[in-house]
């Protein structure tokens, strides 16, 4: 079994590497060559969210789960507060073959999905990009979505104002304008990327200008909601899987209200794989629900295992 530190990541697996590796993730899926099992996720309490995401590609021939949660006080212990390690196996004989550092991997592809959503499915003029909220998440998604839209401006919004300034330098690093507005001003946005762990809707239907698109990234539990539920009834929503979209995403309140329907939601993987048509029109809003689905664990550590191997590096062990 091949162990990789988190710190041996960032050299092996680049952003441009996770949205290669979560397209053909989600294409897989969309063609039935790779599913995901049910999400374990329990409350711990005192905020602390652990659980299991697994899956397997028959193509890719990967077989895994990521093992992770959310741990608030761990940014007072000088750790990232959400914790993930991935774990691959052989999918015919079931031998271990890696284990992972899953930290940084969850930031990338996570931000990946967002920027493939965005790539697919914003205005090709896409100039201004608003972003909702400033923590952890926040400036992978910045970074990646710069990758897939020559944009002029960013606009940002966080409940907790203080950390806004993060944010602006990583815009700043990116040789971007950044302003902080109120979730009024998210109207000027082509696109809008929600990252928050909020428990109720920070943006509304009325904050929202027609032909934005929005990835809504943050919801990935019951009981979270960045969105007013409105927001999605007027929208075309796609998603990366359907069955957690209605269970932990964003479209679990449009759903439970009545709103909308499993059956209307797209996965995005239908648009990666010409199966599905992605934006129609200038004036439609879009809106990607990005859960986190475990096949996109998968893919980027079998995407560092391969690097690993080809480099030497990584400790190998008898389990
Ligand atoms: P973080 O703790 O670093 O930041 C939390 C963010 O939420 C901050 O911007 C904070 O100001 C904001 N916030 C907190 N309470 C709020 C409230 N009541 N209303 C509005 N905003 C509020 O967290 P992070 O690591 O940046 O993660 C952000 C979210 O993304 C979390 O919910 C996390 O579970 C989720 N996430 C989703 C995926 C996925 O695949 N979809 C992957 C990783 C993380």
């Amino acid at each position: 079994m091949l162990i990789i530190p988190e710190a041996l990541i960032a050299g092996l697996v680049s952003e441009v590497d996770a949205l290669a590796a979560v397209s053909d993730c989600f294409a897989s899926m969309a063609r039935g060559g790779a599913r995901n099992f049910p999400v374990v996720r329990e409350a711990l309490g005192q905020g602390r969210q652990y659980g299991f995401k697994s899956g397997i590609d028959v193509s890719g021939g990967m077989l895994g789960l990521k093992s992770g949660g959310y741990f608030p006080a761990n940014m007072e212990r000088g750790l990232t507060n959400h914790q993930s390690t991935v774990f691959l196996f052989d999918p015919d004989s079931g031998v271990p073959v890696a284990m992972v550092g899953g930290n940084l991997l969850t930031a990338l592809r996570t931000a990946a999905a967002s920027a493939l959503s965005i790539d697919l499915l914003a205005r090709r003029d896409a100039k201004v990009l608003g972003i909702v909220g400033a923590g952890h998440q926040a400036a992978f998604q910045l970074r990646a979505a710069a990758r897939v839209r020559p944009w002029e401006k960013v606009i940002g919004w966080n409940l907790h104002p203080e950390m806004l300034p993060k944010l602006a330098a990583v815009a700043a690093g990116l040789g971007l304008p950044f302003e902080a507005v109120g979730l009024e001003r998210m109207v000027d946005a082509d696109a809008i990327i929600t990252i928050t762990s909020s428990p109720a809707a920070s943006l509304m239907a009325a904050h929202v200008s027609a032909g934005t698109h929005l990835a809504c990234m943050g919801t990935d539990t019951k009981g979270k909601q960045e969105v007013e539920a409105a927001l999605l009834a007027k929208a075309r929503v796609f998603t990366d899987e359907v069955a957690q979209s209605v269970m932990i995403g964003e479209a679990q309140h449009a759903v439970a209200a009545g709103l909308i329907e499993a059956g209307a939601i797209t996965p995005l993987g239908d648009v990666v794989a010409g199966m599905q048509s992605g934006r129609q029109s200038d004036g439609e809003i879009t809106l990607f629900d990005g859960t986190g689905v475990g096949l996109q664990d998968l893919a980027v550590a079998g995407m560092a295992v391969k690097r690993a191997r080809e480099r030497g590096l990584g400790f190998t062990v008898e389990v």
